[in-house]
């Protein structure tokens, strides 16, 4: 039997890494085929980024090794490749994956290593070159792929692969393709990916999915019970949902009551993240009330990127209208359900002053618990990498080093990925992206982690504040008291997002020993950088603040509220007493039925500390999982008035 290795490489997530779901689907597959299951032995996969030579270590005599690509497994697979190939010069290395591209095959030219390139989906591709590798066949029957011919031109089969039927899809969990490494990797805790369909009938410019199956194919609606059943069974805390679109059927109820009953009965999984369907809110929503009732919610997705009509047009992208939004965003609130809105910073179109003013229509009214921003990435396969797209739209790029949020911090010696960037288009030139992006994890920090959210509400209520105003107003003043903490914080922030947009290698994330080896996005590093020096940050705010006429009193009570009601680990009364009623104003003011501030005197009393850990933990716990669903906001309180 000759060895057949796979490789998913991704970084760990402190102890918890994903299961290699692609490279299973490819193995459970192509090992449905007696005569690939005679002739070679499923001998592993790998999918975490171990120094290359200790993956060669592990390996016995491979015959074939397997490559899934994605942006942030390239490099590092090109030198494991590249290893292999001079210890085992007959092993044959097979690229396939997102990051292979579907019509040219240029990225063989640039790695010797890579024997075959698989352009598409790969399930038959791959089963038909194991096919012909064992038997000495022609590989250019083989549809969907590059190779090089006898004189070292490389040639690309032009058939395309098929879309096999969603039935003839064996599930790579109920076939123990991952048995084996809850033993091997008893350290870590895993989480999943769940598949109910495959395709996208959307088109966005910036996604690479849409292009190629535009169909919606069902998984089996037995298989997908099935699955579930193993996740709880193997006590699989994060699923994540693969679908383009979960909820866009009737029956993704179904499923997300599956999961809410496997729960209630072991215990697992923990949390379901998907992302929701952008043409119809009510099954997303029935969906997300009922996860969130039985803990399993991380907070509903509003995956707005935009909502400038010309940069939705731009980018082929049809969401709800925003009145739409807003009807599903007042029903989230009313049952206490955080919805977080995702947006994209630099989308064809979009200007600094649209882009603001999306982020005032999305917090008006506290509509959303969270925001979050990520810089536009142009993926190989996504039709915004079209060298007339990118003219039309005067797109600026940049090649940047990348990181994973939230990824563990990688060794000195970890070989470098990257990411190309959109850094300026023909509406946001360079200068404007770098505001937009402060601008951006400013909101991110402050109303995100609910730092300032409840002053500037109040502000926005009371003194019509616009909240990009607000946020904007906090930028300037950083720049004009360079001796307060903001002062101190936010030049660093801006500096390093200006070196992100020449095209700097200096990863954008960031790593401070204080909360662990995790890499934080800007936005929480912003706010974790506040939140330990809290004392100072609510002391300054004064500073801030006086230019809103708010009185004397008002304001000062204000801050203590605001500083009372966030959730942080050291420093916290666990007592309030206030003149004005603000626990009544912001109640009603989420609840979409705000009234004027009343003079009320009151004690907020918590009867037991919201967190109790240190800082690393708070960060993990309360930011990184927790702030999308509202973690970093108080609850639990007794008001008693006087
Ligand atoms: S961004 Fe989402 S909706 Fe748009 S093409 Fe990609 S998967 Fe489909």
């Amino acid at each position: 039997m000759k060895n057949v290795y796979f490789m998913q490489a991704s970084y760990a997530m402190g102890s918890n890494a994903y299961l290699p779901y692609t490279c299973g689907c490819l193995a459970a597959y192509a090992w449905k085929n007696p005569e690939i299951a005679s002739f070679y032995r499923y001998s592993g996969c790998f999918f975490l980024r171990d120094p290359v030579g200790t993956v060669l270590d592990r390996m016995e005599d491979p015959k074939v090794v397997a490559f899934s690509c994605y942006a942030w497994n390239f490099e590092y697979h090109k030198a494991l490749a590249t290893a292999i190939k001079a210890r085992w010069p007959e092993c044959s290395t097979i690229f396939g994956g997102h990051q292979i591209l579907r019509c040219s095959s240029e990225q063989m030219e640039a790695c010797g290593a890579i024997d075959y390139l698989v352009h598409g989906a790969g399930e038959v591709p791959l089963e038909q070159l194991l096919l012909v590798l064992s038997k000495g066949g022609d590989v250019s029957s083989v549809p969907s792929v590059s190779y090089r011919l006898a004189d070292g031109k490389l040639f690309r089969t032009l058939s395309p692969a098929p879309q096999c039927p969603a039935e003839d899809l064996p599930s790579p969990y109920l076939e123990g393709c991952f048995d084996t490494l809850f033993e091997q990797y008893s350290q870590l805790t895993f989480s999943a990916t769940l598949e109910t369909s495959r395709g996208c009938p959307h088109h966005c410019a910036f996604c690479d999915w849409g292009g190629e199956s535009h169909r919606l194919r069902d998984m089996p609606m037995e298989r997908i019970l099935a699955e579930i059943e193993w996740f709880a069974k193997r006590k699989i805390e994060v699923v994540f949902c693969a679908d383009s679109n979960f909820g866009i059927s009737p029956r993704d109820e179904a499923i997300a009551d599956a999961v809410i009953s496997a729960k209630k009965k072991v215990g697992y999984p923990k949390k379901l993240i998907a992302s929701y369907d952008k043409g119809n809110g009510d099954i997303p929503f029935r969906m997300n009330e009922k996860l969130q009732r039985a803990g399993l919610s991380a907070g509903a997705t509003l995956a707005f990127q935009s909502v400038d009509p010309l940069t939705l047009e731009n980018i082929g992208r049809k969401n709800l209208t925003f009145d739409q939004y807003r009807d599903i965003m007042l029903r989230y609130n009313e049952e206490g359900i955080p919805a977080y809105a995702e947006f994209i910073v630099g989308l064809p179109g979009e200007t600094y002053d649209s882009f603001a003013s999306g982020i005032d229509r999305v917090l008006g009214g506290g509509l959303c618990a969270s925001i979050e921003a990520f810089p536009c990435e142009v993926l190989p396969n996504a039709p915004m990498s079209e060298p007339a797209y990118i003219e039309q739209h005067q797109l600026q790029l940049a090649r940047l080093r990348r990181t994973q949020r939230h990824q563990s911090l990688p060794p000195a010696e970890d070989i470098p990925e990257y990411a190309t960037i959109v850094v300026g288009t023909a509406t946001m030139p360079r200068e404007d992206w770098v505001r937009t992006l402060l601008f951006s994890d400013v909101v991110q920090a402050f109303h995100g982690c609910q730092l300032l959210t409840l002053v500037a509400i109040f502000l926005n209520f009371s003194r019509h504040v616009v909240f990009s105003d607000f946020y904007t107003g906090m930028i300037r003043f950083a720049q004009e008291h360079p001796q307060t903490l903001l002062g101190e914080l936010l030049p660093r922030f801006s500096t390093r997002l200006s070196a992100f947009s020449q095209g700097d290698g200096e990863q954008i994330l960031l790593c401070e020993p204080l909360f662990g080896d995790i890499m934080y996005p800007l936005g929480e590093a912003l706010f974790l950088h506040c939140a330990t020096q809290s004392g100072r940050f609510f002391s300054e705010l004064p500073l801030f603040l006086q230019h809103y006429g708010l009185n004397a009193e008002m304001q000062a009570e204000l801050i203590a509220y605001q500083h009372l009601m966030t959730a942080l680990p050291d420093n916290i009364p666990e007592k309030g007493c206030f003149q004005y009623d603000w626990s009544a104003f912001f109640t009603g003011y989420y609840a979409g039925t705000p009234k004027a501030l009343q003079i009320r005197p009151n004690s907020i009393v918590f009867r037991q500390p919201t967190v109790n850990c240190a800082w690393p933990d708070f960060a993990r716990e309360f930011v990184w999982y927790g702030r999308k669903k509202g973690a970093l906001i108080r609850k639990g309180y007794e008001v008693i008035y006087a």
